[in-house]
């Protein structure tokens, strides 16, 4: 029986007292246990959660719990959660016991979100695939042989396969909305700067970003407007007005709608997934909203301007992971030297080493104007190109990935066809503007197929009004 699926429903059952959070919480354990071949959790707080479950049903009865009481969240292991261990899915990390609770992990917990474990995930957030991670890989639940994307892969699974109510993950490039997109589930991505950072295992400083995973864009909603906001602790955090998210999903407006020519031509597309998001836009039309096809020559430069600066960022973020400080030590030095080559030798896992020396070599000295400040320039243009077309069109809408979820080791000798499955969701990452992913249809195989659209920075509030909407459009 398919239980808990949604927050609404499960308020629902606690308002009419047909369920108590000991019982929700019991149920996802349950169902934890027995999905544990797909490796989502590496820890799961079961008694933890029990005792908070209690607690909170006692609040429940006494009229004062949170807004999220009875809401069961997994957490992606790159965030911080105090005298837990957060590993980022690395042995670099291994052993490593936060010391502070991140900011959205906190905001949760204080309007009575029950965190339930940490979820697996590409090591330090580099990856498409969870192929990546030092806890090994996450199976998609709708086919064990697939991947569920990456890097929030055991995020996305969590939710897909009901091990918890939604989950927090991150996204630097897409590691929310491509493995929601997999895995059938909504996973959107805040403008940055809109969800404190602090708490969160730094990949790309300048792209980092928390999203969530739900089954409904409502809960999406409801949990966006309690993490989101100023935060003392993250200088970077703004300070525009936050929303009531989840009561402003009503959408009524003619809208505009742009699709751009140079995504829905690529040869990289899937052609189900070509036919899918065509008929949503025809679908559109139909209901008299404005689509117009504009073209968007800079497609095939985001992806090169997305792996010049995150691997550079990432170079940077890294160092200070030297066996000094944190985590993994080698047993095998002779002296200091040796102690921080082995030790970043062995800790680190290949994509994460491969990153590391891509981006320390556009930084270098004779490589930086090269790389690194041309780079930069390009971002520039990719994000007035496309905060410009937002002020024109309300939303740009495209499919999440070009491909739905592959077989394990399809791409494992090519880093660049791994690479190439983020074609469309770097473009939001780049430019810093918000996007989500709703399931659209499914191809041949059954895998879902992700629907993505952007609006312009802050427009959260339109941009789940106008998801909710699509959702009847979808396939
Ligand atoms: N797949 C992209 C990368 O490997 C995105 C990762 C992410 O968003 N954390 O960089």
């Amino acid at each position: 029986m398919k239980k808990f699926i949604s927050f609404e429903e499960i308020k629902k059952l606690l308002e009419k007292k047909q369920t108590s959070c000991q019982a929700i919480v019991s149920h996802y354990l349950h169902n934890i246990q027995t999905k544990a071949h797909l490796n989502a959790f590496v820890e799961v707080y079961g008694q933890s959660a029990l005792k908070r479950a209690e607690e909170i049903d006692e609040k429940l009865a006494n009229g004062n719990a949170g807004k999220l009481a009875g809401m069961v969240i997994g957490i992606k292991d790159v965030l911080c959660y105090q005298g837990h261990e957060s590993t980022a899915s690395s042995k670099i990390l291994k052993g490593y016991q936060a010391q502070f609770t991140a900011t959205a992990i906190q905001r949760l917990i204080d309007q009575d979100a029950i965190i339930i474990g940490r979820l697996n995930c590409d090591e330090f957030g580099m990856g498409s695939s969870n192929e990546n991670s030092a806890h090994g890989k996450v199976r998609n639940a709708l086919d064990e042989n697939r991947v569920p994307g990456g890097s929030s892969g055991g995020s996305a699974v969590a939710v897909q396969a009901n091990l918890c109510t939604a989950s927090l993950g991150t996204d630097t490039g897409g590691s929310v909305r491509q493995p929601a997109a997999f895995t059938g589930v909504i996973g959107m991505k805040p403008t940055y700067s809109r969800v404190s950072r602090w708490g969160l295992i730094a990949y790309a400083s300048s792209f980092d970003t928390i999203g969530i995973f739900s089954h409904t864009v409502k809960d999406n909603a409801l949990i966006m407007e309690i993490i989101a906001g100023h935060d003392e602790f993250d200088s970077t955090s703004s300070r525009k007005p936050i929303f009531p998210y989840s009561q402003l999903l009503h959408f009524e407006k003619k809208t505009k709608v742009a699709y751009l020519k140079e995504a829905l031509e690529s040869p990289a597309l899937q052609p189900e997934i070509k036919k899918n998001t065509v008929a949503v836009l025809e679908k559109l039309k139909e209901e008299g909203h404005e689509v117009e096809q504009i073209s968007f020559p800079l497609l095939d430069y985001i992806l090169p301007t997305y792996y010049i600066l995150t691997t550079a960022e990432a170079s940077s973020n890294l160092s200070r992971f030297d066996g000094v400080k944190y985590g993994y030590r080698t047993p095998n030095a002779h002296n200091l030297e040796s102690m921080y080559k082995k030790t970043r030798s062995e800790g680190f896992g290949e994509e994460v080493k491969r990153r590391i020396m891509l981006g320390t070599f556009v930084l270098s000295a004779s490589y930086y104007d090269a790389y690194f400040t041309k780079a930069q320039k390009v971002r520039r243009m990719i994000k007035d190109f496309t905060e410009d077309l937002l002020s024109d069109f309300d939303y740009i809408i495209m499919p999440t990935t070009p491909t739905s979820a592959f077989k394990f080791g399809e791409h494992r000798d090519d880093p660049v066809a791994m690479y190439l499955e983020d074609l469309f969701t770097v473009q939001a990452s780049v430019s810093g503007v918000p996007a989500i992913s709703i399931p659209n249809g499914s191809d041949q195989n059954g895998m879902p197929i992700g629907l993505q659209i952007m609006s312009n920075s802050f427009k959260e509030a339109e941009l789940y009004a106008f998801s909710h909407y699509l959702k009847d459009l979808t396939l």
